[in-house]
């Protein structure tokens, strides 16, 4: 589900476009040098690409399958605030080292944390 992260998505998948495109480029390079050095720092590029390419990959397919914890910074102290996977808009957590409370809600397809009082 796609639900919550909208911004995210996008960042991500243009993040991967971005990582193909230097592979691909990165390999062109290789295979256009004599120099095995160069060449082989290029191999090295276009393998870290692909890397990167796999894990932003895997992040999306758990977003996309619901396993993904969702989870924000207190906006008082910095302490991660875990809502689980798959919340529900209004879910309530309390930050573990402050205790303020945070709602869960959805702002333009994107999830926030808005402060409660107390
Ligand atoms: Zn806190």
């Amino acid at each position: 589900m796609r639900e919550g992260y909208k911004s995210v998505l996008e960042f991500l998948e243009a993040d991967l476009e971005i990582e193909g495109d230097q592979e691909h480029l990165y390999n062109q390079l290789a295979a256009g040098t004599k120099d095995a050095k160069v060449r082989e720092s290029f191999q090295h590029l276009a393998r870290a690409a692909k890397g990167h390419k796999a894990a932003i990959e895997r992040i999306i397919r758990d977003i996309e399958s619901d396993d993904h914890d969702v989870g924000f910074y207190c906006l008082m102290c910095g302490w991660d605030i875990n809502f689980g996977k798959m919340p529900s808009v209004g879910n309530e957590e309390r930050c573990p080292l402050c205790c303020q409370k945070f709602a869960l809600v959805d702002v333009d397809n994107d999830y926030a944390i808005k402060s409660l009082p107390q």
